[in-house]
């Protein structure tokens, strides 16, 4: 890199290129500086900040760093915000459970049942029959409610998903789907087909975990997701309590062909069982951020690169600080550093084609909130977004990469998905400019950490704008009050931010948007 001058210039002679172009972007790059990184981040994983955790104190003060920072650099605040902060709503909620009864059983909270928080919609529900849905799934290649009538009743599922022979059923390709985790979704179907309430077993409970009855019933932090109204309340009970709805022998007979990852779809059973649950809810509702600045394009200023990071963490328990050096302290800096760069770019007569927008979300480690907040209420119109850069972890080294040059690459996800124009752009940058070890393990479609639906790209990926998430690995300290700045490898990172700066240069300036031409894979929409 440090010899691309004299390189560019021998090669303007001998090839006839015009290569001072290309020497801009590279230009700007290096002024994105581990000093400078190092300095930002000295502050925003300080003890000040408070681990950022979404919703308190230290994310405020974080959020208004991040916007003096924005704000210094000049970036342009979104109109529509009146200012660089996209507040969303929270709340605080804490259940008061009164009363549960299945048939002549009245159980207990804590013991024999728990509602999962967040999926209750009013404060009492009652119903006069209970149907057996199997793991309460209906795909083209798996369908529990064939042939069942759940209208004003509760449905009674199982979590997980079947299996035959090793291989999961429903994908259709042997590989887990999303329904296997995801109760929401599998409670979203409950509603659409006109059921009340969702009885959920886990087969792998002999009793109900303590800290998740803890959890449950003490306050907790809520997001509105946008599908709220389309859920039903979710009780869930033990395995053993089955007999007391089916007797003994139906109940071993279900619980048997589950304990084998079994197809449920052909085991009925339909009962005229009451079900009354009645409980008690107090609702605070307080305020969280993203926090967006941007630099408007020249000719094409209707269309957006986003560059994001989440500035959230784990904040502290007790006296003890989760810094969040790395996670993610090190993509919302390297966001800050390369808006920098892009600013000085733009005052120097080198700005954008493109609007490139920055922006640092909160609520990731709640569940990417922030970033679904936005994709549900986006500012800069998301069909005109052509890309999401997104940074997450980007400062340190992955221990157990036992291959390759540890001090030189970076992992690469979801840059093949979405759009065929992003991989050979990725690839192309980096051979010109980075020389990184591009790394896609985390890429692959079954890999079992589930990394591509792990961060805020993920929301965009969803709405089906492309996606680049750039990511280092998981260590020792990985959500550890030990992920601290003293741990960060500047020079790597340095490296990385660079690499991820000159893609969306590179993005922001071509001729046309990112083509979406790889449709969007059935679990995400
Ligand atoms: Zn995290």
């Amino acid at each position: 890199m440090k010899k691309y001058f004299l390189t560019a210039i021998a090669l303007f002679f001998l090839s006839g290129f015009v290569f001072s172009q290309t020497d801009i972007p590279s230009q700007y790059a290096e002024t994105i500086t581990q000093q400078g990184l190092k300095k930002q981040l000295t502050i925003v994983a300080s003890a000040e900040m408070e681990g950022r955790e979404t919703g308190t104190e230290g994310q405020r003060k974080a959020a208004a760093y991040i916007e003096s920072q924005f704000k210094e650099i000049g970036l342009q605040a979104p109109e529509s915000l009146k200012g660089y902060q996209q507040y969303y709503p929270l709340f605080k909620d804490t259940l008061i459970p009164k009363f549960l009864k299945i048939g002549k059983v009245k159980l207990k909270y804590g013991e024999d049942y728990i509602l999962q928080p967040g999926s209750e919609t009013n404060n009492k529900l009652s119903a006069k029959e209970i149907v057996f849905a199997g793991y309460g799934i209906e795909d083209k290649n798996y369908n529990d409610y064939d042939g069942k009538n759940v209208k004003g009743k509760i449905v009674l599922i199982f979590a997980g998903e079947p299996q035959v022979n090793g291989k999961y059923l429903v994908s259709g390709t042997g590989k887990r789907s999303s329904w296997g985790f995801s109760t929401t979704r599998k409670a979203a179907l409950a509603k659409e087909k006109g059921a009340i309430g969702v009885l959920l077993v886990n087969p792998m409970w002999d009793s109900i975990p303590t800290k998740l009855a803890e959890s449950s019933r003490s306050t907790n932090l809520l997001f509105p997701h946008l599908n709220d109204k389309e859920r039903v309340a979710i009780i869930m009970i033990l395995p053993s309590f089955l007999k007391n709805m089916m007797g003994e022998s139906d109940a071993s007979k279900i619980l048997e062909a589950v304990k084998a990852k079994a197809p449920l779809n052909t085991i009925s059973f339909d009962k005229k069982t009451k079900t009354k649950l009645v409980f008690k809810k107090i609702s605070v509702k307080v305020e969280a951020s993203n926090v967006l600045g941007y630099i408007e394009g020249t000719d094409k200023k209707d269309e957006y690169v986003f560059l994001t990071a989440h500035y959230d963490h784990l904040g502290k328990k007790g006296n003890v600080i989760y810094y969040g050096a790395d996670d993610d302290g090190s993509g919302t800096v390297s966001v800050i550093e390369m808006a920098k760069a892009f600013a000085k770019a733009k005052a120097e007569g080198h700005g954008p084609r493109r609007t490139v927008v920055f922006m640092t979300v909160s609520g990731e480690e709640k569940g990417l909130w922030g970033s679904e907040y936005y994709s549900d209420h986006p500012v800069f119109p998301l069909d005109k977004t052509t890309v999401d850069l997104n940074t997450d972890m980007i400062g340190r080294i992955d221990p157990n990469r036992k291959y390759g040059d540890s001090t030189n690459y970076v992992y690469v996800i979801g840059n093949d998905k979405l759009s065929s124009d992003l991989d050979p752009i990725s690839k192309a940058t980096n051979n010109a400019y980075s020389h990184l070890e591009l790394d896609y393990k985390y890429n692959a479609p079954d890999d079992p950490e589930r990394i591509y639906y792990r961060s805020d790209h993920y929301n965009f990926a969803r709405k089906g704008v492309p996606v680049i998430f750039f990511f280092d690995g998981i260590h020792k300290d990985y959500h550890k009050p030990s992920d601290t700045v003293d741990k960060i490898n500047f020079d790597l990172m340095e490296k990385r931010a660079r690499f991820i700066f000159l893609i969306a240069w590179e993005i922001a300036n071509r001729n046309d948007m990112l083509k979406r031409d790889i449709p969007l894979p059935d679990d995400v929409k």
